[in-house]
C-alpha cells in the first residue's frame, strides 16, 4: 500500500540556498501522500517533544475548524483527527463560523481563534488556507510561549499553508500580514482528492502565478524598489515547474496522483516566498487584479471569489501585460517617463477616482499605499532610467521569468481552471474585469509591469484594451481553431 512521505524540509532548502543566505524556516516537516492523516498525532507528539513542552498531564491541544462538512473516505474527517488526537490528548474543538457561506479572516473571527488556542500546547488547524491562515495569526498572537502548530490542509486551493504570512480582511482591503511558519504541514492524499474540484482547480491557478509574478519581482529590484531577489527561490520554482504538463490534465478530472503533484507544488511554492521573506516572488499583476476583484466584492456584500480561480484567469493578462511591455521597448529608441503619472496630486486623484465606489475609507487606504510607491520611483528614476538604457541586458533574464500568455491559458485549460473571467465564480462581467486590470497598480505599494507601463506613458484606455485582447486571443489559442467562430 503506498504511504505517506515525510520531507525534511532543512534538507530540500539546503539545497536551494546552500550558503544560507535567505530567511530562516522554522517549518520542520512535510508530509505528503496517502495515509498522512493517520500521522496526525504523532507529528504533535514529536513536535511538543523537540520543542521541551511536556506539561504534567496530558497535553491540550486546539483544533481549529470551519463549519464545511469535510469526509475522507466517506468518514467524517474532523471526527477522524479528533478521535485520533484524543487517544494522546486534551482536545477543544474550536468552530470558527462568521455566517458566512465562506469564512473570512476577519478581526472578530480572528478574536475568537485566539480565544480559542489561548493556553493550548498544539494547535491543529484542520481546513482550507482561511483556517490555516486563522492558525498561524492565532498561535502567534496569544501571550507566552508559542504552541506548536499542525496545519493539516483539506485543499490544494492556494499555497498559504507552507509560508510565514497570513491573508486578513482588514476594512474591507484583503492585507497579507506577518504571522508564523507551521513546524508541520499535514496534506493527506486521500482528503485533498475529496475536496471541491473547484477547489483544486483554484490551486492550479494559484500555482501560475509564478509563471508571471518573478518577472514583477525582478523588475522591482532592477528599478530598486525591492531589495530581496534571489536566485534561491527562482530556483526552488524551477523543481516545481519542472513537470507541470505530465500531471496538470489530472487535475480537471480529480486524479489522485495529479492532486498530489499539485499539492506537493504548491507547498513549494510556499517554501519560497517563505525564505525569500517576501510575497513578492509569487505576487504580482495577477495578484492584484484577483486583491481587486475582492474589495470590490467585499465593498458591495458580494460573495468573493476563489483566490486561486481569480489569479489563474488574471495570470494570462499579466503574461499579455509583459508582452505589451517587450514589444513596445523592442521597438522604441529612448522612452521616456510620463510626467503627469509621477505628479502626487494627479495620481492622488486617479486613486480617488478608481476607488470612489467603494468608500473613502478603501481609496485613503490604497492612496496610502500608493504613495509610497510613488515616492521610491521617484527617488529611484535615475536607476530606472539607465535599467531602460541597458535594457537589452536585462530582457533575456526577464523573457525566461514570465511565460507566454498562450502557455498559460493552455495550461489553465489542461486543468480545467477558469481561464478568463466569464469562468470564474462568481461570474466576472468584463466592464469589472477591466475596471480591476486598469486600477491594479494604485491598489499597493509593489512595483510591478504594470508601473513600468503608466511611467512610460504606455497605459492608456487603449493599452489597457490592447492588454485584454492579447490575453482573449491567448485563450482562443488554447481552445483550437475548431472552437473559433
Ligand atoms: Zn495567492
Amino acid at each position: 500500500m503506498p504511504t505517506h512521505v515525510v520531507h525534511p524540509v532543512r534538507d530540500l532548502l539546503r539545497q536551494v540556498d546552500p550558503e544560507g543566505e535567505l530567511a530562516p524556516c522554522s517549518l520542520r516537516q512535510l508530509l505528503l501522500g496517502p495515509g498522512a492523516i493517520t500521522a496526525v498525532a504523532t507529528t504533535v507528539e514529536e513536535l511538543l517533544a523537540a520543542a521541551g513542552r511536556a506539561p504534567t498531564g496530558r497535553p491540550t491541544v486546539a483544533l481549529l475548524v470551519d463549519p464545511v462538512p469535510m469526509t475522507r473516505l466517506g468518514a467524517d474527517l474532523k471526527d477522524l483527527v479528533e478521535r485520533q488526537l484524543a487517544e494522546r490528548f486534551e482536545v477543544r474543538r474550536v468552530l470558527l463560523d462568521d455566517g458566512h457561506p465562506e469564512l473570512h479572516v476577519s478581526d472578530a473571527v480572528l478574536a475568537d481563534a485566539v480565544r480559542g488556542v489561548a493556553a493550548a500546547d498544539a494547535v491543529v488547524a484542520l481546513g482550507g488556507g482561511t483556517i490555516s491562515d486563522l492558525g498561524k495569526l492565532a498561535a502567534f498572537a496569544g501571550s507566552g510561549p508559542a504552541p506548536v502548530l499542525v496545519a493539516v490542509q483539506t485543499a490544494a486551493s492556494v499555497d498559504g499553508y507552507t509560508d510565514d504570512v497570513s491573508v486578513v480582511l482588514r476594512d474591507g482591503v484583503k492585507r497579507t500580514v506577518p504571522s508564523r511558519w507551521p513546524d508541520a504541514v499535514v496534506a493527506d492524499a486521500e482528503t485533498i482528492a475529496e475536496a471541491p474540484a473547484r477547489m483544486n482547480r483554484a490551486g492550479f491557478g494559484e500555482m501560475t502565478s509564478m509563471l508571471t509574478a518573478p518577472a514583477d519581482w525582478r523588475l522591482a529590484n532592477l528599478v530598486g524598489t525591492d531589495t530581496t531577489f534571489h536566485e534561491g527561490p527562482i530556483r526552488l520554482l524551477e523543481v516545481v515547474g519542472a513537470d507541470i504538463d505530465t500531471w496538470s490534465p489530472g487535475v480537471r478530472g480529480g486524479d489522485p496522483d495529479a492532486v498530489a503533484a499539485l499539492t506537493r507544488a504548491l507547498a513549494l511554492r510556499g517554501l519560497a516566498t517563505g525564505i525569500a521573506g517576501t510575497t513578492a516572488v509569487l505576487s504580482g499583476v495577477e495578484h492584484l487584479v484577483s486583491h481587486m476583484l475582492d474589495q470590490h466584492h467585499a465593498g458591495h456584500h458580494l460573495p468573493i471569489g476563489l483566490h486561486g480561480a481569480q489569479v489563474g484567469a488574471a495570470a494570462v493578462v499579466a503574461a499579455a501585460a509583459w508582452e505589451l511591455l517587450l514589444d513596445r521597448l523592442a521597438t522604441t529608441a529612448a522612452p521616456s517617463f510620463d510626467e503627469e503619472v509621477l505628479d502626487p496630486g494627479r495620481a492622488r486623484a486617479r486613486v480617488e477616482h478608481a476607488f470612489a465606489g467603494l468608500g473613502a475609507g478603501i481609496a485613503t487606504e490604497c492612496w496610502h499605499d500608493y504613495e509610497r510607491k510613488l515616492g521610491a520611483v521617484t527617488a529611484a528614476r535615475g536607476r530606472l532610467a539607465e535599467a531602460l538604457r541597458a535594457w537589452n541586458r536585462h530582457e533575456p533574464e526577464l523573457r525566461r521569468l514570465v511565460r507566454p500568455s498562450a502557455e498559460i491559458a493552455a495550461a489553465l485549460r489542461a486543468a480545467g481552471a477558469p481561464a478568463t473571467p466569464a469562468e470564474l465564480d462568481p461570474f466576472v462581467p468584463r466592464p469589472l474585469w477591466r475596471w480591476a486590470v486598469a486600477h491594479c497598480a494604485l491598489m499597493r505599494n509593489r512595483f510591478t509591469v504594470v508601473d513600468l507601463l503608466m511611467f512610460l506613458g504606455w497605459w492608456t484606455d487603449a493599452e489597457v484594451d490592447e492588454v485584454l485582447a492579447r490575453a482573449e486571443a491567448a485563450v482562443r489559442s488554447a481552445d483550437g481553431p475548431e472552437l473559433v467562430s
